[in-house]
């Protein structure tokens, strides 16, 4: 039965990647990423040889068709993205549902696990993570506001995902409705810079501005239970 392979892949140092991941990239027929190059890079420390093709969330019907018709041929598939594990916060759910829909249970879909920022995080964290709220990338504008409402009060360790460009601003908004919250940042995980930045978000706050650096990297932003 052809299969599609969801394969997580390193969020940063390129040695956190599974035996089973490895296996099924280089026995895949075709791997579809966000980014080639990004990928050849990973796929080349391997010595994988897989042809790829790039696949994202703004990918046309026509891409989706291609992939359709490969797995008509019989085709095995696995799907990256850039890092970490494909569909959370990143492209790829579409396409997944596509699959199932489309053809119910003659494709075989199959998890390859590995990393992710969240759980990668947490799990350094020491802030409770029996039950946790994971919100993705926040939104920009629309329910913002009260999304950070909401987290102040909320019970459980809350999580998202933040860009360096925006990290300042959620800072500031978390010092605005939860000021007395411990917040802890995990910022350029896996990484050679890896680091964990504790405190209320006024302290970050002046974190960053004593050392303009630290604003650089990526960022998965916690806060803890009220
Ligand atoms: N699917 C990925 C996963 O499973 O981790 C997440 C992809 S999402 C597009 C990218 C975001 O994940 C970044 O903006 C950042 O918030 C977080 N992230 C990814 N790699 C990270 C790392 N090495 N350190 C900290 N955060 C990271």
């Amino acid at each position: 039965m052809p299969t599609l392979s969801i394969v997580a892949t390193p969020i940063g140092n390129l040695e956190d990647i599974t035996l089973r991941a490895i296996r099924v990239l280089k026995e895949a027929d075709l791997v579809l990423c966000e980014d080639t190059r990004t990928t050849g890079n990973l796929l080349k420390k391997y010595d994988i040889k897989t042809p790829t093709m790039s696949y994202h969330s703004h990918s046309k019907l026509a891409k989706v068709e291609k992939v359709f018709e490969l797995f008509e041929e019989g085709k095995n598939i696995a799907l990256v993205s850039d890092a970490g594990t494909p569909a959370i916060s990143d492209p790829g759910v579409l396409l997944v549902a596509q699959v199932r829909e489309h053809f119910g249970g003659k494709v075989s879909i199959v998890t390859i696990p590995g990393p992710s920022a969240v759980i990668a995080a947490l799990s350094a964290s020491g802030l409770p993570a029996s039950d946790f709220l994971f919100l993705g990338f926040l939104p920009h504008k629309k329910g913002r506001e009260t999304l950070f409402k909401e987290l102040a009060g909320s019970k459980r360790t809350v999580v998202f995902y933040e860009s360096p460009h925006r990290i300042l601003k959620a800072l500031e908004s978390l010092n605005k409705f939860a000021p007395d919250k411990r917040v802890i940042l995990g910022r350029e995980l896996t990484k050679i810079h890896e680091e964990f930045l504790a405190g209320t978000a006024g302290e970050l706050l002046e974190v960053f501005a004593k050392d303009p650096g630290k604003v650089r990297g990526e960022f998965v932003v916690m806060v803890a239970p009220a």
